[in-house]
């Protein structure tokens, strides 16, 4: 018990903590240590942005996928989702509507769609830039080739998300099939920094398989990368996928490790993911409180929405984007947080 308290003010101190002092940490929670270090982490939010919670307008583009990771309800084998991609049209005037919302950060995210050439997706996001200059544009299309980041990041791209999905390499071949190499997802990911995107990683939590060791993987893995953004979001099986069955990760535990992740990283952008806000009511809200200070609103078409299922019951309220904004700024307010859709840029490099 001493010992427990003893590794949260060193984390909270130091922000940093060894492999055994990690695993430790995540073994031996108890809910006034959990809560302790909540507090420290929004302390530490707080100190380096402010009250300032950081909108991005999620364009989630195309459910087409080369690939077959094993938890996700986008992969290629799954036949029984209708498929569809925005055309470069469709794509600016979801911009258009965010960029009237306030939206100064647009995420285009989707499958591995080879539909996608570096042509099409570069001229989409010059157009981007071109009629948004002041806004960033994100990108999150999984694994391509370094000449491939490079053209993205020359046509005007700001920031790139690729999760590493879990930085244990046995864990990761049981996550993906075979064709999908541990290897180069990091590759890609010191390719992408090399190249001067903002880059951000990150794993679900509770993914099949995953153990307290492989979370302490992710974490040091964190440290020693220092991505500008960390995504992390529970596991939620999707039922056409060979995951079906898996229980979902614990929301718990997730929001306990948004504390972690800020306090190793107090200068990094974390979000609350849609799977948190997904599993948990005011999920969102409770990611802030646990020193998270992003969120992602989904700016994408209805029907997109419907067919972009990463896992089931994935959040997509019926409403308008514009009504459901207006909720999420009064709800943040309420926690004492303001919405801002400004860039929002990260001060891990500063
Ligand atoms: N094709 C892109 C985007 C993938 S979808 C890429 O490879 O980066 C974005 C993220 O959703 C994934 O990185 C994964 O961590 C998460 N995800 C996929 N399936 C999920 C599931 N069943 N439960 C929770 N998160 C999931």
């Amino acid at each position: 018990m001493k010992k427990q308290w003893e590794l949260c003010e060193k984390l909270s101190e130091t922000h940093d903590l060894n492999e055994e002092e990690l695993l430790s940490l995540l073994t031996g929670r108890t809910p006034e240590t959990d809560e302790y270090l909540r507090e420290r982490a929004c302390e530490e939010c707080l100190a380096h942005y402010g009250d300032q919670v950081f909108l991005r307008g999620l364009i989630e583009f195309t459910n087409f996928c080369k690939n077959d990771c094993l938890y996700c309800g986008i992969r290629k084998g799954n036949s029984s989702i209708k498929r569809y991609r925005l055309t470069e049209g469709e794509i600016l005037s979801c911009g258009e509507y965010g960029y009237e919302l306030g939206f100064r950060t647009f995420v285009l995210q989707g499958g591995e769609d080879p539909y996608f050439s570096d042509d099409r997706l570069c001229r989409i996001v010059s157009s981007l830039k071109s009629r948004f200059p002041e806004c960033a544009v994100t990108l999150s299309v999984g694994e391509r080739t370094k000449e491939s980041y490079q053209k993205l990041f020359q046509a005007g791209a700001d920031r790139y998300l690729l999760r590493h999905e879990t930085a244990d390499c046995a864990h990761y071949r049981r996550l993906h099939p075979p064709e999908m190499s541990f290897e180069n997802r990091m590759e890609c990911l010191r390719n992408l920094r090399e190249i001067g995107f903002q880059t951000g990683c990150g794993f679900m939590v509770g993914s099949p398989f995953q153990t307290p060791e492989a979370l302490v993987k992710d974490l040091r893995f964190l440290k020693a990368f220092q991505p500008h953004m960390v995504g992390i979001g529970p596991f939620l099986p999707h039922k056409d996928t060979p995951f079906r069955d898996f229980p979902k990760g614990s929301g718990e535990l997730t929001v306990f490790l948004l504390s972690v992740i800020r306090l190793l990283l107090p200068r990094v952008l974390l979000p609350a993911t849609t799977a948190l806000a997904t599993l948990l009511p005011e999920g969102r809200e409770l990611g802030i409180l646990h020193g998270a200070n992003v969120v992602m609103p989904n700016l994408s078409p209805d029907d997109a929405k419907e067919n972009y299922t990463l896992y089931d019951h994935k959040l997509s309220s019926g409403q308008e984007a514009a009504q459901g904004l207006i909720e999420l700024k009064e709800s943040l307010q309420k926690i004492g947080r303001t919405a801002t859709g400004m860039r929002g840029d990260s001060l891990m490099d500063l």
